[in-house]
């Protein structure tokens, strides 16, 4: 059994099971002592005789060593000692005697005997019945007690014996004495004689009721012993159904907590297969710690209260929520399906939006929708989880929300496992590469700086751009590596540089804001370059804005140590979103990065430029260089240089290079600006958007696939040929294709400008096909083709392959080699499809 099943699982509250067992235990108990009653009753009698028989055999014993003419003496001795004795003959007759003789010997004595006894009963001795009654009574041997009797009965001896002391006693309760006689014999003078003596069964009305007294005891012992047990029983049971009362309960709503609802919900899902579907919810009141401030704990609490009285009347049967975690509640709902889930959730969210009376209340719930396969052996802890990943999904706002668990959001936390596991090696194999971004003077395009900007070139990830990684390490706390890794390469490169006598201009290096917690960064930084060698004043640290807000005090302290160590010190991202205009005030930078923000989108009102004249103008005055960044048109260029821009960074004149094309970039010294290629621009792909295409835009992607192969790959095919083909790319041809693969289309704005298949390689499981990747000529090396080629790669087709073909047409060849595919057995010419075919491992 898995851990996870296990870890919701209470011992069992059983009652009706050990109940019947301990019955069972106490009628057995019953029978075992009714069974030792009887066997003791019959040992201890047979006890009894046998002393006698010691005690007996020692007088005869005597009687013989007294020897001839001593004989009466000695019966009158045992007559002193009230033992009533007669001696026989072998013949049985009776030679003297100190009593009246009541018993006969009538059975033969055998040789081998040593003694016996006969017993008589004095009552049946009447002659008026006309017979004589006597026991003889063999105490060594197997029986016993023998019934001599001339006339009639011999009684069976066992049965005797068994119910001796309650025959006895009945037998003789009327009369004087309340014991049996009996006579033991032995014989004496080498066989010749028979000595007996009278002895007493003295079973007494007492020894029965001791021993009964016993008995009774036992039982009752063993009574006690099962009401005991029986109480305890059922005192547990309680005891175990208030704990787990006490286990269920949440303590801030009163009702139920995660544990409860764990278990619940395990075995609704077990129960209602079929059917309906189940989806799971974690739904959570936003600003709950601040409601807490600003109010008051209780008034919290109270509010959680309502919220579960609200949802719990929503629910119908077979439905459950509790509290689990802060302000959060799992829900378990019955829906039908995506929409379903959506309208229920939306009723009870819309209720509990007006629980707050004047309080504007938010919530946002992330929901999982249970597949039916998966209920059986459901990992409640997983689902759930799901449910919350997909609520997380909606934190960056404080509004109102649902979100609905997607394959994509696993596939990032898979992303994210896969970087944390290769970062090291990565690290030890140089896989990270530090591209230069070279800094152009706008008025005299000279070289003035550059920003080191990582990329990873990884041997099975291929080409991995910084916005894929640069966040994961934020968040593992890696990147404080990276930085220092970037660190020394850019002082190692600037050391190199000026040793083989090349112009330098400083390098800017980014610094996460995740150092920020480190008070010794400055000294860090100092130590790193100082490895290298390399002239702190050709070394740049760029703080990112959002950096600003952490603990501005630490942060102060660093940028003057900087300072005083020769570095300089640049904000980066200024404008990209945080008020930084007080930062301005307190920390003495030396360079303001404008965002790239401002030169991007809508430029229709001028209002960027406005801000953007304003912030060069107040950075003036703060003594402080400029750099825009993102800049990559002519008309910016001109601008930012009317306006005093220090410095532009910007695809218009170069983009990120590696090392050896930015050492020519520092020979030429100055640049002209360089035409787009197919890089892509993140800015641009920002505002992308992919989806799968539906039956509605078929037209659209087939005037699009026309249009392009039309202009762009004409260009490598005869004109006759690309007829052929523009006029089978019909809508139907399109929705034919996208009936058995994933079919992608990717818009800016409400446009469709790209597309792009994936689909199963001739049906097979572990390979996968790419097909009909176009982008409109217009919009073709801006990055479309990546951002295609991404979105195809997330998918499942992708990721379950373990290898990808490409029929590509020569036109898309070079794009393709750059994503990472090779030629498919080296083959680089055109099969007889036209196509040459390129494939990708995994
Ligand atoms: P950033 O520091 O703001 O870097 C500038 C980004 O803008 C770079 O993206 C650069 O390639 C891009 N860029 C420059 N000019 C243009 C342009 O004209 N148009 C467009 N569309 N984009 C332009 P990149 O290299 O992808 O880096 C993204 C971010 O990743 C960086 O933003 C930075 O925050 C982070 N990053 C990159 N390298 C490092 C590093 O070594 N350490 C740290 N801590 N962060 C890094
Ligand atoms: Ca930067
Ligand atoms: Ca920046």
């Amino acid at each position: 059994m898995s851990r996870a099943s296990q870890r919701y699982k209470l011992p069992r509250n059983w009652i009706v099971v050990p109940l019947i067992f301990y019955s069972l235990i106490f009628i057995l108990a019953i029978g075992l002592i009714s069974v030792a009653f009887t066997v003791f009753t019959e040992y201890s009698s047979t006890l009894k005789a046998r002393s006698e028989i010691e005690k007996t055999s020692h007088y005869a014993e005597l009687y013989e060593t007294a020897g001839e003419g001593s004989e009466e003496k000695m019966l009158n001795y045992f007559k002193t000692l009230n033992l009533d004795c007669i001696v026989l003959d072998n013949d049985r007759n009776v030679l003297r005697s100190n009593t009246d003789v009541t018993a006969v010997l009538e059975v033969p004595v055998n040789d081998e005997e040593k003694h016996f006894s006969f017993v008589s009963f004095s009552f049946v001795t009447d002659e008026e019945d006309g017979y004589t009654s006597n026991y003889f009574y063999y105490p060594d041997k197997e029986g016993g007690l023998l019934t001599i009797d001339y006339d009639v009965i011999k009684p069976d001896i066992a049965e005797i014996l068994l119910h001796a002391p309650y025959d006895f006693f009945r037998n003789i309760e009327n009369k004087e004495t309340n014991y049996l006689p009996y006579w033991t014999a032995f014989k004496i003078n080498n066989g010749s004689e028979i000595i007996a003596f009278k002895s007493y069964h003295d079973i007494s009305f007492k020894d029965v009721a001791y021993l009964s007294l016993f008995f009774v005891s036992a039982y009752f012992l063993a009574l006690l012993i099962f009401i005991l047990l029986v109480t305890n029983i059922l005192r547990t049971h309680k005891n175990n159904r208030n704990m787990r009362k006490i286990v269920f309960r949440d303590n801030i709503t009163g009702n139920k907590n995660w544990f409860w609802f764990a278990l619940n919900s395990k075995k609704l899902l077990k129960k209602n297969r079929g059917g309906m579907q189940y989806a799971i919810i974690s739904l959570a009141f936003v600003g709950y710690r601040n409601f807490v401030l600003c109010h008051s704990f209780d008034e919290g609490e109270q509010t959680l209260k309502n919220i579960w009285t609200v949802i719990d009347g929503f629910l119908e049967k077979n439905e459950i929520c509790a509290h689990s975690t802060s302000s959060n509640f799992p829900i378990l709902l019955k829906v039908s399906d995506e929409a379903d889930a959506r309208k229920r959730l939306e009723r009870i969210i819309k209720t509990l939006e007006t629980i707050g009376g004047e309080h504007d209340f938010k919530f946002q719930a992330g929901v999982y929708l249970i597949e039916p396969k998966i209920r059986k052996n459901a990992d409640i802890d997983l689902l759930y989880n799901n449910a919350s990943t997909a609520r997380l999904t909606l934190e960056g706002s404080d509004d109102t929300g649902i979100a609905f668990f997607d394959q994509k959001l696993v596939e990032e936390t898979k992303w994210m496992d896969t970087v944390s596991e290769r970062q090291r090696e990565a690290v030890e194999k140089e896989e990270f590469k530090v591209y230069y971004q070279p800094k152009y003077d706008p008025r005299t395009n000279e070289l003035k700086g550059a920003e080191a900007l990582i990329r990873w070139i990884s041997e099975d990830l291929g080409f991995v751009s910084p916005g894929r990684f640069i966040p994961i390490f934020e968040k593992s706390g890696f990147i404080t590596e990276i930085d220092h890794y970037m660190l020394s390469h850019v002082a190692r490169d600037q050391r190199k540089w000026l040793d083989e006598g090349r112009k330098c201009v400083p390098v800017s290096v980014n610094v996460s804001r995740a150092h920020f917690a480190e008070t010794n960064l400055a000294e860090q930084i100092r130590d790193i370059v100082d490895k290298e060698g390399a002239p702190h004043d050709l070394i740049e640290i760029e703080l990112t804005e959002s950096a600003f807000f952490d603990d501005k005090k630490v942060m102060l302290a660093t940028i003057k140590k900087l300072k005083e160590y020769g570095f300089l010190v640049s904000m980066d991202d200024f404008g990209s979103g945080y008020s930084s205009l007080n930062s301005l005030k307190d920390m003495p930078l030396d360079i303001l990065k404008l965002d790239a923000g401002f030169f991007s989108g809508d430029k229709a009102d001028g209002r960027a430029e406005i801000i953007v004249s304003e912030a060069l103008q107040l950075a003036r005055k703060l003594n402080m260089t400029t750099v825009a960044e993102g800049v990559e048109e002519q008309a910016q260029v001109d601008f930012l240089a009317a306006e005093g821009c220090s410095m532009i960074q910007g695809y218009y004149y170069a983009k990120p290079m590696p090392k050896e094309e930015y050492e020519m970039k520092m020979a030429s010294g100055n640049s002209q600006p360089q035409a787009q290629e197919t890089q892509p621009a993140p800015e641009q792909i920002r505002s992308l958007k992919a989806r799968l295409m539906e039956e509605k835009d078929a037209l659209a992607v087939s005037e699009l696939i026309k249009k392009t192969i039309s202009i762009s790959n004409v260009k490598d095919y005869p004109k006759e040929l690309m007829d052929e083909l523009i006029a089978s790319e019909t809508p139907g041809h399109v929705l034919e294709l996208a009936s058995w693969t994933h079919f992608y289309v990717v818009e800016l704005g409400d446009s469709i400008i790209g597309c792009g298949a994936i689909g199963p390689y001739w049906g097979k499981e572990d390979e996968s096909s790419l097909f009909t990747i176009f982008v409109l000529p217009e919009y073709q090396h801006m990055g479309v083709g990546h951002f295609i080629i991404s979105t195809l790669e997330k998918d499942e087709f992708f990721t379950r392959a373990k290898r990808i073909e490409i029929p590509a047409s020569i036109t898309g060849v070079p794009f393709y080699l750059k994503m990472g595919y090779d030629y498919k057995n080296g083959i680089k010419e055109p099969d007889e499809e036209h196509l040459i075919r390129l494939e990708k491992f995994r």
